[in-house]
């Protein structure tokens, strides 16, 4: 895969909300600045962590979310430990209550 493009999972702000979504753009910009900068693109969990980095760098930070790190650590969990989609959706409403105190939109 070249990182010639960024794509998003289309239906993914109905579970995620904008936010969160938002954090996974800045996230997949991030590792196009990364392989602009150092060449690198594979998915190893250092690899991602720096995408983190890069993307919060280079976008404005009026723009980037309020939660940007804790979506990230979210999604890095993904990264530990391969979840199915039920493995997730449940994670994700955990989140919810950790963090917004609001339910996911299922
Ligand atoms: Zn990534």
């Amino acid at each position: 895969m070249k990182p010639a493009s960024i794509w998003i999972w289309q239906t993914a702000y109905e579970i995620y909300g904008w936010d969160m979504v938002t954090s996974a753009l800045i996230h997949e910009f991030g590792h196009c600045k990364l392989y602009e900068s150092e060449g690198i693109w594979e998915g190893s969990i250092e690899v991602e962590r720096k995408a983190n980095e890069y993307g919060r760098k280079h976008v404005p930070p009026d723009l980037v979310p309020a939660l940007y790190e804790e979506h990230r650590k979210f999604f890095l969990k993904s990264y530990e430990t391969p979840w199915t989609r039920e493995q997730c959706l449940e994670a994700h409403q955990q989140w919810c209550t950790q963090f917004e105190r609001t339910e996911p939109h299922y």
